[in-house]
């Protein structure tokens, strides 16, 4: 929206005509007391001069000639004066206005901009201005650009992304189904199978991408209350004990009772652990130990989810987090795999106040996840 300013409406319009105001009064008060108090003075200051010579002065009429030649000088005085008031200040009000309207029209130029979807758009700031209000303000105006630059990155991002996840199911579905129709493919039970499969993981993927949504704009609601850790451990892994034996993975876990409980949603940090551990079973190949500790630390409580497996390099540390982020897409995306699991982990985490760590001492040495919750005071 383009904004049209009228001489009276702009502000150096305003500056103009506040500062021609303050002249006309100031000429104004000026003119009026030295009126109503220069022939009293001038009275006093004349009086001893005639005592001092009686003759100078005879008739009351020479007196007041003195007295109107006196007042008319001033006042011619005063007009000169008043005039080189007036142009002074206008002249001072111009180069004021522009040191304010300038930056002003700048601002509003660039916020034009930015509104606009040009996001790159920045305020230059002058020395002059950078530590008054104007500058703050043109820095804040920068700030809120910045913001909204990432934001519309993270927007495109996560559109690209998620557009390239869902490709692939797609494909592998549209396939499965022309080679049906070509008759290319038999319609036999395992090719149902694979479809229904596929089907599954398009399914779980936008369920995914659903929680994820709602977890990093804090739309889960968390239902927090103390829970003891070793409770967390024992749902975590109940269900998963069996792969665990079933793949040869032995698992060695510790977590004493008398730590003290967490404050948590306990079905969320359940659905953390148990990322934790399903990914510790995925990428540990047998003969691998995975081991649980719950343990006190500081005002929080961990819990460690260390694994013997395939391990992370620092790189690959560095994006563990992010979504989509996979080590081996095609190996990830064979368990089912998205990237989102640790994305949706930490966030949650975050959300009730804990977080989650990962280290590892590189390729095949393994890892160590650590989820850390806020310990409950008694
Ligand atoms: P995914 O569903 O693909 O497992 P996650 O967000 O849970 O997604 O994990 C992201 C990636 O991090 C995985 O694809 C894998 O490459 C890597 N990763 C996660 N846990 C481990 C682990 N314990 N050991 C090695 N790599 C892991």
């Amino acid at each position: 929206m383009r904004w049209r300013l009228s001489f009276k409406t702009s502000l150096g319009g305003k500056f103009l005509l506040s500062y021609l105001l303050i002249v006309l009064v100031g000429v104004a008060t000026l003119l009026a007391v030295t009126f109503a108090l220069a022939p009293t003075l001038f009275q006093a200051q004349l009086a001893p001069i005639l005592q001092r010579h009686p003759g100078a002065l005879t008739t009351a009429e020479a007196s007041q000639h003195i007295l109107g030649s006196f007042l008319g000088t001033l006042l011619s005085a005063l007009a000169v004066a008043a005039i080189a008031a007036t142009v002074t200040s206008l002249a001072i009000s111009l180069f004021v206005a522009r040191r304010i309207t300038g930056p002003l029209q700048q601002m509003t130029r660039v916020s034009e901009r930015i509104s606009a979807g040009h996001y790159a758009e920045r305020i230059e700031v002058a020395p002059v201005h950078r530590a008054d209000e104007l500058g703050q303000l043109a820095s804040s105006i920068n700030a809120l650009a910045v913001v909204l630059e990432e934001t519309e990155r993270r927007r495109l991002e996560v559109i690209g992304d998620v557009a390239h996840e869902l490709r692939t199911p797609i494909a592998t579905l549209q396939g499965y189904l022309e080679g049906l129709l070509d008759g290319v493919i038999e319609p036999t039970p395992q090719t149902w199978a694979m479809l229904h499969t596929e089907a599954g993981r398009l399914r779980r993927l936008v369920d995914d991408l659903q929680e994820l949504s709602r977890a990093e704009a804090r739309q889960i609601t968390l239902s927090a209350q103390p829970v003891a850790p070793q409770r967390l451990v024992q749902s975590a892994l109940e269900p998963l004990e069996g792969q665990f034996a079933e793949k040869g993975l032995e698992l060695q876990i510790h977590a004493p009772e008398n730590l003290p409980p967490v404050v948590a949603d306990p079905a969320r940090a359940v659905q953390i652990l148990t990322n934790l551990l399903v990914n510790a079973l995925r990428y540990t190949p047998a003969p691998g130990r995975v081991e649980v500790v719950a343990s006190r630390e500081e005002d929080m409580v961990a819990f460690r989810v260390t694994d013997t497996g395939v391990g992370l390099t620092p790189e690959q540390l560095a994006h563990i987090f992010e979504r989509f982020y996979r080590v081996d897409k095609s190996r990830s995306r064979a368990f089912g795999g998205s990237g989102i699991g640790l994305t949706i982990a930490r966030s949650l985490a975050q959300a009730m106040g804990g977080e989650i760590r990962v280290v590892s001492a590189g390729l095949g040495q393994g890892s160590s996840f650590t989820l850390t919750l806020p310990r409950a005071h008694e």
